[in-house]
């Protein structure tokens, strides 16, 4: 158990049974193995999930980072969060503007500043000062990787995430978002708040994906580790029964999650969910729509 290793990542909830993912798919698989190989060198879970959200985002091919998709004014309104498992320790952005990586700003908030949430202005000249790499021009930057997105009752939205377990049973999760596409100017969703888009505590890893109200309203991400911990659920059994809640009120998504063990669940409620996975057993998945898969 102690070498054990197994991370999921998503690319976001919903899918269009009439587009092509084979480049997305194509992908995540090789994420997957770039970020097997980095924890069989034993390299922490933290920085796993970062580095792998971090080629996410700068891929264009997700609503995150350079994918990310324009509010209503026209202005691209990015999320991000990250959360180590082993100490506690979060940090995350919100309406952060002209970075290329968010999850780069919320690892500086995790790391240089006493907070957990930096947002808007503020989180834009914070992470001017850190010196993190500035986008000079967005109308050429961005790729509105919008067709990867889906929509329900109108919004369309992607996100990207990773969680993983190290070989030291460490956990981490990372997650960062464009958000919903034409969100009004100030909108922040689930993303960038700790127990709603992620969590990782000592014994599941979670960063969800869909439309980001639900998941705020339902606790997502946090509620599946106390069902497991106070309520003695499995893993499977958690994460179901929290988009289960997300669907009865009207939601869709998914999310992906890591347990102790190693496990991995990556259910969704919505009509595909770009993820991967690389399992104990060494195998990898790289999918989009229902596969049977466990
Ligand atoms: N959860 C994200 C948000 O609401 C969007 C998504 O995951 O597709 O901002």
């Amino acid at each position: 158990m102690q070498d054990t290793v197994a991370l999921a990542l998503h690319g976001g909830a919903g899918a269009r049974p009439d587009l092509d993912y084979s480049e997305e798919v194509a992908h995540m698989r090789r994420l997957v193995e770039a970020g097997r190989d980095r924890l069989l060198l034993g390299v922490a879970a933290l920085d796993v999930a970062v580095e792998t959200v971090e080629a996410l985002e700068a891929s264009g091919l997700y609503v995150a980072g350079r994918g990310s998709s324009p509010n209503q004014s026209g202005a691209y309104e990015l999320d991000a969060c990250v959360m180590d498992g082993a100490t506690g320790r979060v940090g995350a952005v919100a309406a952060l503007q002209g970075f290329k990586s968010p999850i780069h700003a919320a690892v500086a908030v995790m790391e240089q500043t006493p907070h957990v949430l930096l947002a808007g202005a503020g989180a834009a000249a914070f992470a001017h000062r850190q010196g993190l790499e500035p986008i000079a021009d967005p109308a050429t930057w961005f790729t509105n990787a919008r067709r990867s997105s889906v929509s329900n009752g109108g919004l369309s939205h992607g996100t990207v995430g990773c969680v993983v377990r190290d070989r030291n049973g460490r956990l981490a999760a990372a997650t960062s978002t464009g958000g919903l596409f034409g969100k009004l100017p100030g909108r922040v969703g689930d993303s960038p708040v700790p127990g709603a888009g992620a969590w990782a505590d000592g014994s599941v890893a979670v960063s969800c994906t869909g439309q980001g109200e639900y998941f705020l309203r339902t606790a997502a991400a946090a509620q599946v580790a106390f069902r497991m911990r106070f309520g003695g659920q499995p893993l499977e059994a958690a994460t179901r029964a929290v988009l289960d809640e997300i669907k009865a009120l009207g939601g869709d998504g998914g999310l992906i999650a890591v347990d102790g063990a190693g496990r991995v669940s990556m259910p969704f409620v919505s009509p595909g969910m770009k993820r991967a996975a690389l399992y104990t057993d060494g195998r990898i998945v790289s999918e989009v729509f229902a596969s049977g898969q466990p």
